[in-house]
């Protein structure tokens, strides 16, 4: 016997095979347990009726109440349609048809008043209401007119086949009618339903279709936004575990010589305490005989770079080498400057690869490389290509992970035997801690979440074209002190030549206010050739250009401490997480430092709150938030590589404190009952083998 849930949606009242197709293939629905799962988007107040009067182009969906006052079809052929009007007693709308129009024609009945409800259309100016719901007035109040009258998401075919929102109502009805207790057990632990005084899943089930109260709705609503989100913390909790109990590394188990050497003789600075935690983080990691895949987060400037040298240190004092990789060759050589004047005197043997590691130069690396008289390896993506062989790679970085491809990480996987290297991933992209929760919840995850004292947080400030002589000005007074200066240009794909003149314009203007031979200018942007890119870039980096105007190729990591300016050009074109970025290359140095944020005088709400956000604060974690509140999950980066869950109903922009009450529970629960055996979690895991499997979208984090 099939489970009631899982019988096909033909088979209930008011579907048939038509529209079960139809909710096939356009939803993806299949079983009775699909449609019940469908939840509303919002509802509406059946029991209120807009005045047509007050209709305007704006006003999105509605119900009318009016009587219906003509009907005719026009055109022929594929431009048929059906015209009708409606009037109330402050005016008329018109109504429009495309399809089903004989059915219609039949049905609709002119002089008989009818409860509408419907999109505003204008076209030149004139409202209508294309493909209306329509019901007789005397049955909307019957039995349908309630405060919450559920709408469910729909396509455009959906409505054509009048599967609309009021016929989904129906069918809703129907299912419920079907529905009992048994069929939708309470798959929470008792003592949680308890604890948190939560709604039953079968009442919730049925709230969130048909409140009745406010009240109802929002208990419902908590009870189901829970469930999910505690059953994806706890598969996803699962996963990792599994993945450490199977994958064997190797066991850094000794601190020896070059860590304490370097630790305590030629560290510049106290580590800060984040530094501390997150060495002692991965130290553990690394010492418990499984492989370890580590995010490290760190905020522009948070110091990663010092703790990726210090665990490589640490794989070098148990007999292994180590990589870095970087996404670009001026980065990947930043690090290796930084990183062998760090080590100086200390017999570390660093080697450099890169696409421009040629001939001779580069066979004698890989032979060093291979024979294992090369401790480090830094570089760019060169460094996983084919050819590349270690004699004993223990420990793999890679710095602003997001230039790196899955396929490519998994590569590296295969540079070492019998066990893969350990894998470290840096980023400073900061991703909001729910996201990353869900994201990478089959990662560890390591936060550096303090900046290096002494540190003056970058002043940032908004000026409109109008200011431009002031900021001219105030670019002056700074190169006046030996400072330099970024000013970024935006370039889009879609618009690219045009950004590109907007950049020579801006090129020539500048040259024109900061003349030669005072003032000396680089310009870098994505159409120039990487070594023309890289001669500029060092120009900038020794000091003998004063101002570098540039695209957005300068955002990842670069390092010029003594450039203390950053004027952003068209600010209104950049997302949140890229002013960050961007904002992030001045304020390395001992000087203060500024952030210029450009604008037309006219900018949209949107862009103003950007903006806004950026001049507030420069906590990353906190622009992230900001950033996944305006834009929604769907558009942070990484989010799409990563096949996001699609929720049903939670939405991590809105729902962080239920997520991280719901992973601290899952946590908890499997920390006490790993393999959920416990009579007390029978429930759970009796859904996690029965229900869970039927979700569709889980195997896409998995
Ligand atoms: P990011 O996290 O952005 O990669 P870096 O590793 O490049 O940051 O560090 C930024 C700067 O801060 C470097 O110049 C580095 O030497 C310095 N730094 C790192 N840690 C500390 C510390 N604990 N105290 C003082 N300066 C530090
Ligand atoms: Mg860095």
């Amino acid at each position: 016997m099939t489970a009631t849930l899982d019988k096909p949606l033909e088979y209930l009242k008011g579907v048939g095979p038509a529209r079960a197709d139809l909710l096939r293939s356009e939803l993806g629905m299949h079983t009775w347990r699909d449609l019940l799962y469908h939840f509303p988007l919002r509802y509406i107040d059946r029991t209120q009726f807009h005045r047509i009067a007050d209709l305007h182009e704006q006003s999105g969906q509605v119900q009318l109440k009016g009587v219906l006052r003509q009907l005719h079809t026009t055109g022929g052929g594929r431009k048929r349609r059906l015209m009708g009007r409606v009037r109330d007693a402050s005016g008329s709308l018109e109504l429009v048809w495309f399809s089903g129009l004989r059915y219609l024609e039949k049905q609709l009945e002119v002089g008989k008043e009818y409860v509408l409800f419907g999109r505003i259309n204008s076209f030149n100016g004139k409202l209508s209401m294309p493909h209306p719901e329509m019901e007789a007035a005397s049955e909307h109040r019957s039995k349908t007119a309630t405060h919450f009258a559920p709408v469910y998401p729909g396509t455009e075919k959906l409505n054509q086949k009048r599967l609309d929102s009021r016929a989904r109502r129906r069918i809703m009805h129907n299912l419920l009618e079907q529905i009992r207790p048994v069929d939708l057990p309470e798959n929470l632990p008792g003592y949680l339903v308890k604890q948190f005084q939560l709604m039953s899943r079968y009442e919730a089930m049925r709230a969130i279709h048909f409140p009745r109260k406010p009240r109802e709705l929002n208990a419902a609503r908590s009870r189901l936004k829970f469930e999910e989100l505690f059953f994806l913390q706890l598969r996803l909790l699962q996963t990792r575990q599994q993945r450490r109990d199977t994958n064997r590394g190797y066991v850094f188990g000794q601190v020896g010589d070059f860590f304490m050497r370097f630790y305590e003789e030629k560290l510049p600075f106290a580590l800060t305490e984040a530094q501390k935690r997150v060495v002692r983080e991965i130290r553990h990691d690394l010492g418990e005989g499984r492989q370890m895949n580590r995010l490290l987060q760190g905020d522009v400037g948070s110091g990663k770079t010092i703790v990726g040298l210090l665990c490589m240190l640490l794989a070098l004092d148990n007999g292994f080498q180590a990589c870095l990789m970087a996404p670009t060759e001026i980065l990947a050589q930043q690090h290796y400057q930084s990183i062998t004047g760090y080590l100086q005197g200390m017999g570390v043997r660093v080697g450099f690869l890169s696409g421009t590691v040629k001939g001779k130069k580069r066979k004698e690396l890989l032979r060093l490389l291979r024979q294992g008289e090369l401790h480090i390896l830094i570089g760019t993506h060169a460094l996983i290509e084919e050819p590349v062989e270690f004699h004993r790679l223990g420990l793999a970085i890679t710095d602003e992970q997001h230039r790196f491809g899955v396929a490519q990480r998994a590569r590296l996987w295969k540079k070492s035997r019998p066990h893969p290297p350990h894998v470290l991933v840096m980023t400073a992209t900061p991703i909001p801690r729910t996201l990353a929760m869900t994201l990478y919840g089959d990662l560890d995850v390591s936060v550096i979440d303090e900046l290096p004292p002494g540190r003056k947080p970058v002043q940032t400030v908004h000026r409109t074209e109008q200011q431009r002589a002031r900021v001219f000005g105030f670019m002056k007074e700074e190169i006046a002190k030996g400072r330099q200066v970024y000013v970024v240009y935006p370039l889009i794909e879609e618009s690219e030549t045009l950004d590109l003149q907007n950049l020579e314009a801006g090129y020539e203007a500048l040259s024109r206010e900061f003349p030669g031979p005072d003032y000396k200018i680089s310009i870098v942007h994505g159409r120039m050739k990487p070594a023309d890119k890289d001669y500029e870039m060092q120009r900038f980096a020794r000091g003998e250009t004063q101002i570098m105007v540039a695209t957005t190729v300068i955002e990842v990591g670069v390092n010029v401490p003594n450039a203390s300016v950053m004027v952003i050009e068209n600010t209104e074109r950049f997302g949140l997480s890229q002013l960050h970025q961007l904002r992030g290359r001045v304020g390395r140095g001992a000087e203060q430092s500024y952030c210029i944020l450009m604008t037309d005088f006219k900018i949209s709400n949107e862009a103003r709150e950007r903006i806004a956000t950026m001049v507030r604060t420069n906590n990353g974690f906190e622009i992230a938030e900001a950033d996944l509140r305006l834009r929604g999950p769907g558009n942070i980066e990484g989010t799409q590589q990563s096949g996001l869950v699609h929720f049903r109903i939670a939405d991590l922009a809105m729902d962080g404190k239920i997520l991280r009450t719901a992973r601290d529970l899952a946590r908890r629960i499997l920390e006490a009952d790993p393999r959920l055996e416990k009579p007390e979690h029978q429930p759970v895991s009796l859904f996690l083998e029965r229900d869970e499997k039927h979700k569709k979208g889980w195997s896409r984090i998995s």
